[in-house]
């Protein structure tokens, strides 16, 4: 029977809850433990494919199209591992699925109530979900106080009475003068408490170490001495190894009564850490996008960056490149267009490209930034000057990116697009074939347009090649000078920070060569 960790937050947001989840995901597996994520998000939206990145950060595309935000990123980045839909529960689903069943007729004669419908609904999902695990992590997202969680935080309780749950309360040490304060953790504390839930391990959030006199405190008013610090890092990956130091596993497994299958082995993690905080090289690259001043927008291409960087030894210096507003591109060993939606920043993305191709920058176009490679080629090397995705011009003489016959007819919004995991055919000879080292590849994809296969053969003739396809859409083109990759999916969502994204690797390794120039 599968046990479940809780992990709640409280006192404020951005403590890195989805990161200490993540750690503690790692920390088990590392034991040989099976062991799950699952998310709880308060929002009424669905999914996450309908938010806007600039307010909440990269929208993160599951194997199985399911789109959620940036914490699912973690979670498979440290867990090695690829997760399902399942795996995220928000407000939006949980109601939409209460007012489906309520019209069915499934709650015939009753009045439908959040005690014990809503609840029950979550704690049937929550069971369904752990079969075959071992443990189970649940982190609620928000805070503890929040409208939006509280029904949840009542079914978690509800859950700990029928099944082992430990509850863990992730909380925050300011400090003024100086001094690292406890009162508002004991505040908090008492308010998880007032809701029938006892936290018997407690992280806290500090900018220094809290001395035996702060843990003293902190364990009389809590009423546990399991308490663990939650230092502020250079690098995320660091966590593991840090709670790991202060022997978390074993609290953990004292208070659910488990036991361990196997010793665990943190060499290649610990290597891995440490190139990331003492490289020798360095390499600058730039994110060219337009959602910029939100840097979580870009989270896991960043984060694909620093696998890169991990596994060859160097750090990758990443910059983000406003596409409305460029600047000055010549101090960049390489370049990445990010993927986006939207008119604004598109001629920016476009002189970006221009100038890679030009002076043989190392270029890694995504989605968006594979079709702006080929309107770039289409308009500069075949001299279409006019040519463009229809996406931001209709009218345009060359359509050289269009929409995808399929999507033609879909007017609703969510969860619509070509989404997830799709094979792609990689041309034999050619530098994806040489970089995937395989015939067929599986990304993750997230778009409505693709390139207009009409126009491939005047493309190809001009010497831009197509190097993938799944069946008819074009999944990959690249430079013939090989120094030139745009892909339709996105590779930045598949690497893990033991087994880096095998185009991103190309890329780190390219720049590190243009940087030696
Ligand atoms: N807007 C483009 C499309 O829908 C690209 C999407 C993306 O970059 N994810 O095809």
């Amino acid at each position: 029977m599968a046990k479940y960790i809780v992990i709640l937050g409280s006192i404020m947001s951005g403590l890195g809850k989805g990161i200490v989840t993540s750690s503690l995901l790692k920390i088990l597996k590392e034991r040989g433990l099976k062991v799950l994520p699952l998310k709880f998000d308060g929002y009424l939206n669905v999914d996450c494919g309908t938010m806007n990145p600039y307010r909440h950060g990269e929208v993160f595309v599951l194997k199985d199209g399911t789109e959620v935000d940036m914490d699912f990123g973690h979670y498979e980045r440290f867990l090695g591992k690829d997760l399902t839909g399942e795996s995220s529960l928000t407000g939006g689903k949980i109601f939409k699925q209460i007012i489906e069943k309520e019209r069915r007729g499934d709650y015939l004669g009753e009045d439908v109530q959040f005690i014990p419908h809503v609840t029950n609904l979550i704690k049937d999902h929550v069971k369904r979900y752990a079969k075959g695990q071992d443990i189970v992590i649940i982190e609620v997202g928000g805070t503890v106080g929040d409208i939006e969680n509280a029904y949840f935080i009542e079914a978690m309780r509800q859950l700990s009475l029928e099944e082992k749950v430990l509850f863990i309360q992730l909380t925050y040490l300011p400090e003024i003068n100086n001094e690292l304060k406890t009162k508002p953790t004991q505040h908090a504390n008492k308010l998880i408490q007032s809701y029938g839930i006892k936290p018997s391990i407690l992280l806290l959030r500090a900018n220094r170490k809290p001395s035996k006199e702060h843990l003293q405190k902190i364990a009389l008013y809590t009423n546990t001495n399991k308490l663990f610090y939650d230092p502020t890092l250079e690098t995320i990956y660091e966590l593991p190894l840090v709670l790991e130091d202060q022997n978390i596993y074993y609290a953990i497994a004292d208070e659910l009564g488990i036991k361990a299958k196997k010793e665990p082995d943190w060499k290649k993690w610990k290597k891995l850490v440490n190139n990331l905080k003492r490289a020798k090289r360095s390499v600058n690259i730039a994110i060219v996008g337009k959602y910029v001043e939100n840097k979580d927008a870009y989270a896991s291409v960043k984060e694909a960056l620093v696998h890169a960087g991990a596994h060859l030894n160097t750090k990758v210096n990443i910059s983000f490149e406003d596409s409305s507003k460029l600047g000055n591109l010549s101090q960049y060993d390489g370049l990445i267009i990010a993927g986006g939606f939207g008119k604004r920043g598109i001629e920016g993305k476009i002189k970006a490209i221009k100038y890679a191709r030009e002076n043989n920058i190392p270029l890694l176009g995504i989605c968006l930034g594979m079709q702006l490679m080929v309107v770039e080629w289409a308009r500069n090397v075949l001299g279409w000057k006019k040519a463009h995705s229809t996406e931001f011009n209709p009218k345009t003489p060359y359509p050289v990116v269009d929409i995808l016959p399929e999507q033609k007819s879909i007017i609703e919004k969510g969860a619509t697009m070509r989404l997830g995991e799709y094979p792609m055919e990689i041309k034999p000879g050619t530098l994806l074939s040489r970089i995937y080292r395989k015939k067929v590849a599986k990304e993750r994809h997230r778009h409505r347009y693709e390139i207009n296969p009409k126009y491939i053969k005047d493309l190809e003739k001009s010497g831009l090649i197509f190097s993938a396809f799944y069946k008819h859409v074009p999944e990959a083109i690249e430079y013939p000078n090989q120094l030139g990759i745009g892909l339709q999916s996105h590779p930045e969502l598949t690497s893990k920070f033991e087994k880096p994204s095998p185009v991103f690797l190309w890329l780190v390794k390219q720049s590190m060569k243009s940087s030696k120039k």
